[in-house]
């Protein structure tokens, strides 16, 4: 027998109606492309998201027709998110830093209508536009004073095509399993590939993050989310703060220590979420300006592993919580949290902070497992490591227009992660499986030695990538940027540090600084680039 409750669809709609009903007062504040602050509420949004999306529906928008987004975090952007899809249409939010040819690749294969951007993305699309055939027009996402002048076809003020709408809108009852956006992954190698969410996805997504286990986000939560809007889908925080009616400050393109320092303590935001090198700015910031962070409580951190050096400077130098989240595109993106236990409360600070440089476990409705070559399950003791493979409903089962699923025959998803699980559950990546170091047989970490590397009073940021060896296959080169480029410490000095760090056989083989290391398009070491930069490289006494 069936269960016999009501079957009501799961709708992005419901969100920002339900805030808007529910929590009307509370505040979505912007720092604008333009500079100034904006501020208004989430009743505010609601009406001028409904309006959109009859603006979307006289401008010809069809149930099913693919919109992109080139635009920072701002409530204009916000508005798209439940604008557009809200109406049937799915929301394509595209990564400006990605390289032109990818960029042109995703438009024309998502077959974006009409594009909405931001002012600062003008140049890039004209740059762009002989080759996107496919769009009908662009909607600059300002008002009439601020229009650019611009060679772009059919252009349209974003605005000004509000303005003609009254909000007077009932947003249509779709079926949940409908698509409400696409975010394509970065693929540093190959075309990107488009991950397709659905209503039904990204609200129970919503329900996921936000529980005390996770975000603990309520109506009491002011969330900064640094995160763009176009990457990973914003780690569902857009969705999330409309559920819980959460207040949120919306960083625009304003990502520098400074200004994030600035919307931190002027607005009180209790709780954040970036990648790791905008910590890095901003922990720079502090320390040259001596600025606090009073009102901050927790910083969620993922997209790469968190250095020890940055959650011990978060939880004892500014008193702020680091829950450190691992998660990918194809996860909406969540799959893992690391929160501590009660019992980890009784351990000494180093001793948690060892567990704190997890990924953590997962939150309820993502299931994990490590598996090796055969395809066999490894043991969860901490030490065993292999590819990482998840299962869950907000997780891809297939990429866009692909033609085969993207699952294995069990119906679980390669993360690409290799990883280990401890007794406890708590999962800890060890490398992108393409960026393993494969030393004599075994494996060597990158990422903990990376971890290991920016612990040193003078490294600011560390790679570690696997160069030919003639004996051992591959050894670890260790690449630095100093934090005084003048003043580089010595490479000795920095294997010394190392050596009670990781096993004496993972210390790398030499070490280089060079100025500054290159990132992809969403903030993580640009592996490839670096081992192209180091392509024939010659650890010294050996011969190649
Ligand atoms: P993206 O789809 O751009 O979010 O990238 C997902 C990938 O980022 C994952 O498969 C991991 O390789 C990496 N990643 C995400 N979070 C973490 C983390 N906390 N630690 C280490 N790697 C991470």
């Amino acid at each position: 027998m069936f269960g016999q409750m009501q079957d009501s669809p799961l709708l992005v709609s419901q969100l920002i109606e339900h805030a808007a009903q529910f929590h009307p007062d509370q505040r979505i504040i912007t720092k604008t492309v333009e500079g100034h602050f904006h501020e208004y509420t989430y009743k505010d949004a609601a009406k001028r998201s409904k309006q959109l999306a009859q603006a979307l529906v006289a401008l010809g928008v069809q149930d099913g027709d693919v919109i992109g987004t080139l635009a920072w975090n701002t409530y204009r952007h916000f508005e798209c998110w439940y604008g557009i899809s809200g109406m049937g249409g799915i929301l394509h939010t595209i990564n400006p830093r990605l390289f032109p040819e990818q960029l042109d690749y995703i438009i024309n294969h998502a077959e974006d209508k009409f594009l909405f951007i931001d002012t600062t993305f003008v140049p890039l699309l004209e740059a762009l536009q002989s080759k996107l055939t496919k769009v009908k027009g662009y909607v600059i996402m300002t008002d009439e004073a601020h229009m650019p002048t611009t060679t772009l076809p059919n252009v349209l003020c974003y605005e000004t095509l509000l303005a003609q709408q009254s909000g007077e809108y009932q947003w249509p009852q779709l079926d949940e399993r409908q698509a409400t956006s696409i975010c394509y992954t970065s693929g540093t190698t190959g075309n990107p590939k488009g991950v397709v969410y659905s209503h039904r996805s990204s609200l129970l997504h919503s329900w996921g993050i936000t529980s005390l286990n996770v975000g603990e986000i309520c109506s009491e939560t002011r969330v900064l989310p640094i995160v763009p809007m176009f990457h990973a889908n914003a780690w569902g925080l857009v969705y999330a703060v409309a559920m819980m009616g959460a207040e949120v400050v919306f960083p625009g393109p304003h990502l520098d220590g400074a200004s994030v320092c600035d919307m931190i303590n002027r607005y009180k935001v209790d709780l954040s979420a970036a990648v790791p090198t905008v910590w890095t700015m901003l922990m720079q910031h502090l320390t040259q300006s001596g600025d606090t962070l009073e009102s901050l409580n927790s910083v969620l951190i993922g997209g790469s592993a968190v250095p020890k050096v940055m959650i011990r400077s978060f939880e004892q130098d500014y008193g702020v919580e680091v829950w450190q989240a691992w998660g990918m595109t194809e996860m909406s993106p969540l799959g893992s949290l690391n929160k501590p236990r009660p019992q980890d409360a009784l351990l000494s600070y180093e001793e948690q902070l060892n567990i704190k440089a997890k990924q953590g476990r997962p939150c309820f409705g993502v299931q994990m497992k490590i598996v090796n070559d055969d395809n066999q399950p490894l043991p969860h003791d901490g030490k065993a490591f292999g590819r990482l493979m998840v299962k869950g409903p907000w997780i891809v089962s297939q990429y866009f227009k692909a033609e085969t699923s993207a699952l294995d025959e069990d119906g679980w998803f390669d993360t690409g992660d290799v990883a280990t699980i401890d007794e406890t559950g708590n999962m800890q990546i060890t490398d992108r499986s393409k960026d393993v170091i494969k030393s004599g047989g075994e494996w060597i970490s990158s990422i903990d030695l990376e971890n290991a590397a920016m612990g040193h009073d003078e490294v600011l940021e560390a790679a570690v990538i696997g160069v030919p060896h003639p004996k051992w296959e591959e050894r670890p080169l260790l690449i630095i940027v100093a934090k005084n480029p003048e003043q580089p410490p010595s490479a000795e000095s920095v294997l010394a540090f190392l050596t009670d760090k990781v096993a004496k056989w993972w210390l790398p083989e030499s070490v280089e600084f060079i100025d500054a290391i290159p990132h992809t398009a969403t903030g993580k070491i640009n592996k490839v680039g670096l081992r192209e930069q180091f392509k024939g490289y010659q650890f010294e006494g050996v011969s190649a």
